[in-house]
């Protein structure tokens, strides 16, 4: 069979292109390389989002935390989970990577790692996370380097190292502080406070800068700013300041959470130009690329978070569906 449209990457944004496509009686797929949610579900555990339920929400006024005004990680992913698998039935393939998507004139084929598919239109929804930033640093191994934080409790009455200087490092800073491990962090950046490139994204968030700062304070937190970490030994690193000098601190575990780029390899392959911004090129009303049929939609693109994520698929699959029912028209 021809699909009307395939989806690839079953996070917030493909979930939203999928009960968009649902909504409009299209013959869908989505096709996701992990679990649904997968992005959220490697989120530290017990993470409250900053985003409010109507941020999140597929159908609005359906996400109801218990406690508080923000959704943890757990609530955001049951609601997901249950939404796409039990009441809206979504056609969702997971644990099935897309390999390639080939222009075909007029339509596509889309190849994964267990079968091959027609489709007329494709949207790519597949984040802004594929690319993890890496440290680079001498002497890194797996066992003294971790790229992904799950929980602080493991490292109660550890002495603990945190690279880089975004929300997820800062969070992952203050729940070792709160677990009781002494904490080392070191940022490029020269203070907490936002900076001008922070201005249309969230920045260190002021409720998590707050408690950072009492931990400082009660000497449970030691932060090196404008310092690069360039050499992990047995058990200590090596950071390097700003003016060249190289200072050892002790650690017993390292955590470097720098942030990552899209991974816009299978565009690139599909033709689709990449901007210098590492982001695919895109018209902003419509989301297609520069592959005519092929559109990217979420935090692959420059509409960032949630909040995006959950609203500018439905006006790109509601156009995708009238200029497929125009096209079928014409030629019926
Ligand atoms: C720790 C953390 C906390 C965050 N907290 C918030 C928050 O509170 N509020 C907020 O707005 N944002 C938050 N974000 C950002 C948020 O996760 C993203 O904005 C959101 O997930 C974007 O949704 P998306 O659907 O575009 O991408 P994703 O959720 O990343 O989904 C992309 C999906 O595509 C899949 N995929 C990738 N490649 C392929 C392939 N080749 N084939 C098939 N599938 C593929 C992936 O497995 C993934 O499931 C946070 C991010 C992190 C890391």
């Amino acid at each position: 069979m021809t699909y009307d449209l395939i989806i690839v990457g079953a996070g917030p944004a493909g979930l939203t292109a999928a009960y968009a496509a649902q909504q409009a009686n299209l013959a869908y797929l989505v096709l996701e390389r992990g679990a649904i949610a997968q992005t959220v579900a490697e989120y530290p555990i017990g993470r409250p989002l900053f985003s409010t339920p109507d941020e999140v929400e597929l159908i609005p006024g359906t996400l109801k935390p218990k406690a508080g005004p923000k959704p943890t990680r757990e609530e955001v992913l049951t609601y997901y989970t249950r939404l796409a698998t039990r009441e809206l039935r979504l056609a969702i393939h997971t644990y099935e990577a897309v390999q390639a998507i080939i222009p075909t004139g007029g339509g596509f084929q889309v190849i994964s790692a267990k079968n091959v598919y027609q489709a007329r239109r494709v949207i790519v929804a597949t984040g802004g996370f594929g690319r993890p930033y890496r440290l680079n640093a001498r002497g890194e191994t797996p066992a003294r380097v971790s790229y992904r934080f799950v929980e602080a409790f493991p490292f109660a009455g550890q002495t603990v190292l945190v690279v880089g200087g975004g929300n997820s490092a800062a969070e992952a800073a203050l729940d070792l502080c709160q677990a009781g491990a002494e904490v080392h962090w070191s940022l490029r950046r020269p203070s907490l406070d936002p900076r001008p490139e922070d201005a249309d994204r969230v920045g260190i968030k002021p409720w998590v800068r707050a408690p950072l700062r009492e931990c400082v304070a009660r000497g449970e937190l030691t932060i090196h700013y404008a310092t690069t970490c360039v050499e992990i030994l047995p058990t200590s690193a090596r950071l390097r300041c700003q003016a060249g000098s190289l200072l050892e601190v002790p650690c017993a575990h390292v955590f470097a959470l720098l942030g990552a780029a899209p991974d816009v390899s299978l565009l690139a392959a599909a033709g689709v130009a990449i901007a210098p911004d590492e982001r695919p090129v895109y018209d902003p009303e419509t989301n297609e690329t520069s592959v005519p049929g092929l559109y990217v939609v979420g935090h692959l693109t420059r509409e960032l978070h949630m909040k995006n994520a959950t609203v500018v698929p439905r006006r790109v699959v509601a156009a995708i569906a009238q200029r497929l029912t125009h096209s079928s028209s014409a030629t019926g």
